[in-house]
């Protein structure tokens, strides 16, 4: 929300601009890029601040951060964007679970470094899980990344179901955008990268700097959705990609650290909130989704340190129904995650809270990597002549610095 003091403000700040002073560049904080003017600080015995500040906390070198940036449906909700968690490491890794419709904006809130973000798995190809991939891509790279992004996704049950032909047009639905921006913007940013495994398949699908991702079988409407468990440092975090309970999540994320999966309405909810004839509403919920009851008994089976549910709406009127369903079939550990909700996690500790962020909060601006990266030419040529000479002369400042 924007008071008139801030209005006022922001204005100051662009006359500064103008007069010459140029905003300041991200601190390498042990190798991290930081906003400008920030200094992290290191959390001792794990007495961590009740709320969690982006880019006030050092991460531990063997502590784990996980950030619920998206816990909701395939339908907006300002409350509840759609699916995804960020996963930090200490050892300076980011990755990406899922990038569903909205989380890009949650993401932005937290002033990441993006050239960090380069790095994507992708549980199925619907809406809700990558909705915001091309705005990751694109965003990321006027923002930071540098380098290629790489989407680890499944293959489906023909090449045109599967994650390279998704990516593929994402390629080419953004061709407009991605060939106007080129020359401008460093080259290699502009690339996407999809990386295609087997969706029948329990296998590694991602093994670098000692960070192991294995991928196995979802059930969920129709061949290729899987979920995924991320080991690294003698940590483990288990996503699970939109599925009734089935087999194979069992068995890969039994006694893992912090397990997440989906956590859908009742039936009865899902009437009440969709619309649904009864019919209908028990195939969504109960045969291609897990309502709570069905959540609870899979996490007594697998008995994580930390159980996570997602994928609905906080709201008021339903939280505590939903809670109770779980409640019904598990008594362990357990968060019910919320859009921003921050799990650390070390050998010997969990915290769970909330992030609080400026919704004003702008980019915290490109690192010199990105400034001196390769970049060509900016792409002058695309406009007809009649276009061209439609420009009014003699409107627009000339430039006060060679260009050529
Ligand atoms: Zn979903
Ligand atoms: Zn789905």
């Amino acid at each position: 929300m924007k008071t008139p003091l801030a209005v006022a403000a922001a204005a100051v700040a662009c006359l500064a601009l103008f007069g010459g002073t140029a905003l300041g560049k991200p601190d390498k904080v042990d190798g991290m890029n930081v906003p400008f003017g920030r200094v992290p600080q290191k959390v001792q015995k794990n007495r961590y601040p009740r709320t969690f500040y982006p880019n006030t906390e050092k991460l531990a070198a063997d502590e784990m951060r996980i950030v619920a940036l998206g816990t909701g449906m395939p339908n907006q909700s300002p409350s509840n964007v759609a699916a995804s968690f960020l996963v930090e490491l200490g050892n300076g890794e980011s990755f990406l679970f899922d990038v569903g419709t909205g989380s890009t904006d949650r993401l932005a809130g937290l002033e990441p470094d993006y050239s960090e973000l380069d790095t994507v798995f992708a549980s199925h190809l619907h809406t809700d899980h990558v909705g915001d991939v091309a705005a990751l891509w694109v965003g990321g790279w006027l923002n930071g990344r540098y380098t290629p992004l790489h989407v680890y996704g499944p293959s489906g049950s023909s090449p045109e179901l599967g994650t390279k032909a998704h990516v593929d047009h994402i390629r080419a639905a953004w061709a407009w955008d991605v060939t106007s921006r080129a020359g401008t913007l460093p080259d290699a940013g502009g690339e996407i990268v999809a990386h295609e495994f087997d969706h029948s398949k329990t296998a590694v699908i991602y093994d670098e700097n000692g960070v192991k991702v294995t991928s196995f079988p979802a059930i969920h409407i129709r061949d290729g959705s899987v979920s995924f468990r991320l080991d690294w440092n003698g940590l483990s975090f288990v996503f699970g990609g939109d599925s009734v309970p089935n087999k194979w999540f069992a068995k890969e994320a039994k006694g893992a650290d912090v397990v997440v999966h989906e956590c859908f309405f009742t039936p009865e909810q899902w009437m009440k909130i969709a619309g649904f004839p009864y019919k209908q509403a028990y195939w969504v919920t109960s045969q291609i989704h897990t309502p709570p009851q069905g959540f609870g008994k899979l996490m007594s089976m697998v008995q994580p340190r930390l159980a996570v549910a997602y994928h609905y709406w906080n709201q008021r009127d339903l939280e505590f129904e939903l809670y109770g369903g779980v409640r019904e079939t598990y008594s362990g550990p357990l968060a019910m995650a919320d859009d921003l909700t921050v799990i650390n996690v070390t050998k010997d500790h969990i915290e769970v809270r909330e992030v609080t962020f400026n919704h004003d909060s702008w980019p915290q601006g490109t690192s010199k990597e990105w400034d001196t990266a390769p970049r060509g030419e900016p792409a002058t040529g695309l406009m007809s002549d009649w276009l061209k000479q439609g420009t009014l002369k003699d409107l627009v400042p000339p430039p006060t610095q060679p260009i050529d």
